[in-house]
Parts: C-alpha cells; structure tokens; sequence
C-alpha cells in the first residue's frame, strides 16, 4: 500500500476556534476516499491543508515525492466584468495545446464547451470544465471540494460516474467532498467522518450503520442505499480510524485495518 499523502495530527484554529482538531488520515494510490460532514465542519479546510493552500495549521504532512495534485475548488471565482469562453479558462491552466484541451474536454463530456463563456454555463457544465482542467495535469490526486453542489440528482450520478470512470482510467486517487454521502456511497472506498475531529471513519456500508454517523446525518433509509453496490476487489487501509479527543469507544471498533477479499 503506497500512501500518496499523509496528514498527522493536523490542528487549526481561526480566531481561537479550533476547527480542525487533531486530524489524521492518508491517502492511498488509486483509492477514492469521500470526506462527509455537516456545513462548517472544516471540511474545505482540511482539504486546503491538504494541498498547501491553508498554511496556518499544526501538525505534520507528508507527501509522495513529485505528486501532481488536481484540485476541483467548492466555488470559482471569476470576474464577472471579464469575458471568458472555456477555451481561454482552461489556457490559463498551463502551457496546453488546443489539442490537450479538447482532449481534456472530451473527457469529461464537455467538448461542446470549448467556445461558451464560462459566465453561461450551468452548475454540471462548470464542474466538468473544473474537472477537464484538473486532469490537464494528469494528477496522481484529483481533490474536489463539494462537486455535486448546484447541480441536479440525476446530473449528481451522473457526475459521480464521471469521476469514478476517470479514476479507473488515469489509476488516480480521488478525494471528494460531500455533505451527503448517499449519491457518492456507491463510487466510494472509504469515508471520513468530520465534524472538526474525525469522528468516525469505514468501509460505507460500515460507515452508515455507525452511532455517531447516525447523530450527525440520521438514519440512511433502504430506498437512497439502493445506489449503492460496494466491489470488494481491493484493499482498504485504515489510519484515520483513531478516536480522537478522547471521545466514547463506540468509535474504537473502527480504527483496525482491515481487508476485503473475493
Ligand atoms: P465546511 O467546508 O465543512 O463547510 P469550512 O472548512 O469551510 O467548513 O469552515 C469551517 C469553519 O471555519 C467555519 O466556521 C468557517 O466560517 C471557518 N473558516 C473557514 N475559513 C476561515 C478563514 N480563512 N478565517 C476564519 N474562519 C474561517
Ligand atoms: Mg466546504
């Protein structure tokens, strides 16, 4: 098992607020991993630490060597008094040929985009704009914060679909935010649990059935787990499963390793 990152005991504060409170966890190659949690549960901070762009923290990152990390933000920010078409967007990324670019378009299904203004597009054309540009770099590590957000259930599978294709092509990790795990349970190795700890953390099949995922999302009922089919044809690893913040040991029975097998 190759870790392409690992987090030790990451700390953050704003303002005296501790939101993110001694946080572990490592990413493996070629595994996607959904981080769930309730809005303000530090979510988007712990994906910045991740990538370098949150440099006030505590705590110990390690990092493969020359990862190339592609990052999907939660919320784009444009200049709306500047024209924009996608083609322009995505030449901004880098040194990439027209060529690249299409072939990174096509990839995600929005080559007919090439020419839009970046201003029009809907929520899922954006995310997929988002996503060509992230794989421009050929990532070993895609990160997205919130994909699915504004965009319709149907276009949420749809995406999620996307995503777990791409995975299975380029052989990438893939970390995602969500703060509902019932579309993603499906495309899903392995889930945190954040709510500025890690408080509970699995298998999704596991993950669901926990007392503390329960308090936080309820109960998941048989009719949204119908999306999911979980193919046990790898290997989970397990680090960020510790109890953390000396909470109950009803977490505790999550934090071994553990391994599936056909
Ligand atoms: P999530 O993505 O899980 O919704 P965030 O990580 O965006 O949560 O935010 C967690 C908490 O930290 C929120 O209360 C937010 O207001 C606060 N926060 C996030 N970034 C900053 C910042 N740069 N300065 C101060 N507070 C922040
Ligand atoms: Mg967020």
């Amino acid at each position: 098992m190759t870790a392409l990152i690992e987090l030790s005991n990451i700390n953050v504060q704003f303002d005296g607020r501790q939101v993110l409170d001694n946080v572990s966890l490592s990413i493996n190659k070629g595994e996607i991993i959904t981080l769930v949690g309730p809005n303000g549960a530090g979510k988007s901070t712990l994906v910045k630490v991740l990538l370098g762009l949150q440099k006030r923290y505590k705590g110990k990152i390690t990092k493969a060597k020359k990862i190339k990390i592609g990052y999907v933000p939660q919320k784009l920010k444009l200049n709306e008094a500047l024209p924009l078409d996608v083609l322009r967007f995505l030449r901004l990324a880098g040194r990439f040929s027209q060529q690249e670019i299409q072939d990174a378009l096509e990839l995600t299904g929005a080559q007919h985009l090439l020419n839009s203004d970046m201003h029009a597009l809907s929520g899922g054309e954006t995310q997929r704009v988002l996503l060509a540009r992230a794989l421009l770099q050929r990532p070993d590590l895609l990160v997205l914060d919130e994909p699915a957000q504004g965009v319709d259930v149907q276009g949420q599978i749809d995406l999620y679909d996307l995503i777990e294709a791409i995975r299975r092509r380029f052989h990438c990790a893939v970390f995602m935010v969500s703060h509902d795990l019932h579309l993603v349970m499906a495309k899903t190795d392995h889930v945190i649990c954040l709510q500025h700890h890690i408080c509970c953390s699995g298998a999704p099949a596991t993950i669901t059935q926990h007392p503390k995922y329960i308090a936080l999302f309820g109960e998941t009922r048989q009719e949204k787990l119908a999306f999911y089919h979980h193919q046990h044809d790898h290997h989970h690893h397990d680090l960020a499963g510790q109890p953390v913040g000396g909470e109950g040991a009803s977490c505790s029975h999550h934090s071994h390793g553990h391994h599936h097998h056909d």
